[in-house]
């Protein structure tokens, strides 16, 4: 039903609602959810709020407005127990007009620890409820009264101050313009928790945009199109979860949910409802991926690779360690895939340094053991050089026939690779992108095994798919570095099984992580001369955010020459490698170091999907607070490979940014992977991880966070996991009602596996 037959609705009302929150319909406004509520009775006074409430909500006079730079409104308002500022950065003409001194408002946000005080940046504003009168008329006097000496001195010490507050403000201003651009994090905002005794009203506060508000669309619209909609609408709304499932899994109904998410009867109710709804958006979610990896499995035969093979058995027994509990694990998944008769399609994750590239060598052996040939992608040529290098010496006992194919082999070689494929005389092939060109065609291409998946772009995948000549698609194995939290792998892969390597080899020591700013620079140095002094090298990496960053090849050249300078060659060898540099010269300079000719390495971070040098014991980050937690735990994992104790030093300049500093506090806290990707995503929220963006998947969920609701995750997974097993295509009658619903756009996903 069109959303223009609700009271209060026009035309224009309607195309506003439309435009700013895609709102069309009564069912869609009535699945707009609240992204916090508000009890309009209780108020904290200001003398009690602390910087480290999640919210608070006061009832203020405003005492003092001032527009700073044309970019920064501040407004001063009091309770009588005390003052406190409010800052604004966006709709400060608005807000200029609206908060007047000597009138009341109440104000609803985050207060904030801000320069030794509290402030509230970007405060909710709503008229106060019409009482009270006699305090308000009684604070404007006090402020007309104030004498004219003392406002003069609180202006001079507030330009002191002023300098210096600038750049403050203007960090505070970068977090709230970073929060503004993730708005899915609103749902993440802890609730503000207030009593609500029986009988206690709240009511929901919607996402809303200065566009809504200036036609009119305020808050108290919300409510009661809220309110109209539900009486006019809800009747017409049917059920979308079956009756079974809501028994089993103890779910409300649709109409309770839907009531109670938007005007709560109570705490108890507000919870049920949020618990179904985002059940539901779950559930339906993962039904979506969990059946295309169903209809797959059924449909679209594999190459049925029944034996394990000569090869693999050779190269196992001259192993020159034990495998690790997980290794096993995971072969024995893969074997177990690879026999199936299905096409296996499996997301291998493992840390750095937790020995993928066995699993990889045995994987492909495998493939080769049954006639065919295998491929071993990587996203770098420095990394397609490594893992060949490092593959041949378990390859030797073999006799497997294996070589590298990359954008700088010569036409001589890269005519001989072609040839050696088409023939199937080379039995493993290694390469960048140069495998999926055109010319490469293989004799019987049985397996692909991709490293780094989240730099490849579909497209490019697609192609190698495109390679398959036996009839069947090859097997895929996905080796990814960058862990992934189980609740983003589970909706990101839905449909691909996922395997993890959760122990590293033995012997490994634990890496020790140093924070330092520049004044222990010359420590530093003094430390990696000790370092060197023993045998060991050492990595100095620096951003290299933007490949045409001019500024950061300056810092990278500025620091090079600082590091030759206090390490004068010949005493020391210093090797420097970048992005901009001719392909011979970076190899030449990266073989330098990783023959242990060069003591120190001076890299971009190119280096973090690269080399192997156990011998390196120290890396040194610099501006550390430019890289994410994934990069810096990637770029920290090229040091502890050997035997010596390893250090990670980030250096950060004084002034941190409080996300920058939990990073680097992360980071000295925790080795492990996992635990830092998942703090990654609840600071970041999953749409800002890598690999993430270019998944097309919907991530951001309307009410459901990966990031916080992980157990209603795994639940709704294996409800979908159930219904599934008994019908796989659910074209049994009584699953009527989830093909329904799986027909809404949302839940349309596109086929992951078919573009892999
Ligand atoms: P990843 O690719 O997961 O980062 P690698 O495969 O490069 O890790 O392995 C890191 C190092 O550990 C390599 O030098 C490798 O030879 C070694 N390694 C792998 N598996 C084992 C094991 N089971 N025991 C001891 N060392 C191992
Ligand atoms: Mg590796």
């Amino acid at each position: 039903m069109d959303i223009q037959f609700l009271p209060g609705v026009g035309p224009k009302r309607a195309a506003l609602l439309k435009k700013e929150l895609a709102v069309g319909t009564i069912g869609e406004l009535l699945r707009l959810y609240p992204f916090r509520y508000m009890d309009k009775s209780s108020f904290i006074r200001i003398a009690d709020a602390r910087p480290d409430m999640a919210y608070v909500q006061i009832k203020a006079t405003v005492q003092r407005v001032e527009v700073i730079d044309k970019k920064r409104l501040s407004v001063w308002v009091s309770d009588g127990s005390g003052e406190v500022e409010l800052v604004f950065f966006k709709g400060i003409k608005w807000m200029f007009e609206k908060l007047k001194p000597g009138l009341e408002f109440v104000f609803f946000g985050k207060p904030t620890a801000f320069n030794g005080r509290m402030n509230i940046v970007h405060p909710e504003v709503d008229a106060a409820p019409a009482d009270n009168h006699n305090q308000q008329s009684q604070q404007q006097q006090q402020q007309q009264q104030l004498p004219l000496h003392q406002q003069q001195y609180q202006y001079q010490q507030q330009q002191q101050q002023y300098q210096q507050q600038q750049q403050q403000y203007q960090q505070q201003q970068q977090q709230y313009q970073q929060q503004q651009q993730q708005p899915h994090q609103q749902h993440q905002q802890p609730q503000a928790t207030r009593q609500t005794g029986a009988g206690a009203t709240m009511t929901g506060v919607y996402p809303s945009t200065e566009k809504l508000k200036t036609g009119g669309v305020t808050g108290k619209v919300m409510n009661k199109l809220m309110e109209a909609a539900l009486n006019k609408g809800l009747p017409y709304v049917e059920e979308s979860m079956p009756e079974d499932l809501m028994r089993q899994y103890g779910l409300v109904p649709l109409h309770f949910a839907l009531r109670n998410i938007h005007f709560p009867k109570d705490m108890v109710s507000l919870e049920k409802a949020k618990y179904r709804l985002k059940f539901e958006e779950l559930f339906y979610l993962q039904l979506s991926l969990l059946k295309q990896k169903y209809v797959r499995s059924r449909s679209e035969q594999g190459i049925a690779m029944p034996r394990v093979g000569e090869a693999f058995n050779r190269c196992y027994e001259a192993l020159p360690f034990p495998l690790t509990g997980a290794q096993k694990r995971v072969i024995t998944e893969i074997r177990g895939d690879m026999k199936s008769g299905r096409q296996m399609n499996r997301l291998l994750q493992g840390d750095v340094g937790s020995g993928k590239t066995m699993v990889a060598v045995l994987t492909a052996l495998i493939a080769i053991g049954n006639g065919y040939q295998a491929c071993i992608m990587a996203p770098t040529e420095v990394l397609a050089q490594q893992h060949y290098k490092n593959i041949q010496k378990f390859l030797a006992p073999t006799g497997v026939r294996s070589a590298l194919l990359t954008g700088s082999s010569k036409a001589a070689e890269r005519r001989e690779v072609h040839q050696g494929l088409q023939d199937g005389s080379i039995g493993i092939i290694v390469g960048t992108h140069a495998l999926i060109e055109d010319t490469v065609v293989f004799s019987n291409l049985g397996l692909a095994i991709i490293d780094e998946q989240h730099r490849f772009g579909v497209e490019q995948r697609s192609k190698l798919w495109r390679k398959a000549v036996c009839g069947a698609p090859p097997h895929v194995l996905v080796m990814t570095a960058t862990p992934i939290p189980r609740t983003l792998a589970m909706t990101l892969y839905g449909d691909l099984d996922v395997s993890v390597i959760d122990e590293l080899p033995p012997g490994r020591k634990p890496v020790q992580t140093i924070h330092a700013t520049e004044g222990k620079r010359p420590a530093l140095y003094k430390f990696m001369k000790d370092q060197i002094a023993l045998g060991r090298q050492v990595f100095v990496v620096y951003p290299l955010i933007n490949e045409t960053e001019k500024l950061d090849y300056q810092s990278l050249e500025a620091g090079a020459e600082d590091i030759m300078n206090k390490f004068p060659y010949p005493d020391y060898t210093t090797a420097v490698v970048h992005g901009k540099q001719l392909n011979d010269v970076k190899k030449f300079n990266m073989d330098a170091f990783a023959a242990g000719r060069a003591n120190i390495l001076v890299a971009t971070s190119v280096i973090e999907v690269g080399v192997d040098v156990p011998n390196a014991s120290v890396m040194v980050i610099e501006s550390a607070e430019r890289f994410g937690l994934s990069q810096l735990h990637q770029l920290r994992g090229r040091v502890g490979r050997g035997s010596e104790k390893s250090y990670c030093v980030l250096m950060t300049g004084h002034k941190l940014s409080k996300e920058s500093r939990h990073r680097i506090e992360l980071m000295c806290a925790t080795e492990n992977g996992f635990e830092l990707a998942e703090e990654d995503m609840k600071m970041r929220g999953p749409g800002d991880l890598e690999g993430t963006q270019q998944s097309g998947l919907p991530i951001n969920l309307n009410i459901a966070s990966l990031a916080k609701d992980g157990i209603i995750l795994n639940t709704a997974r294996e409800a979908a996991d159930a219904v599934l097993r008994e019908d796989p295509t659910l074209t049994s009658d009584r699953n009527q009602l989830l093909r329904k619903e799986l027909r809404k756009e949302k839940y349309q996903i596109k086929d992951y596996s078919k573009i892999s």
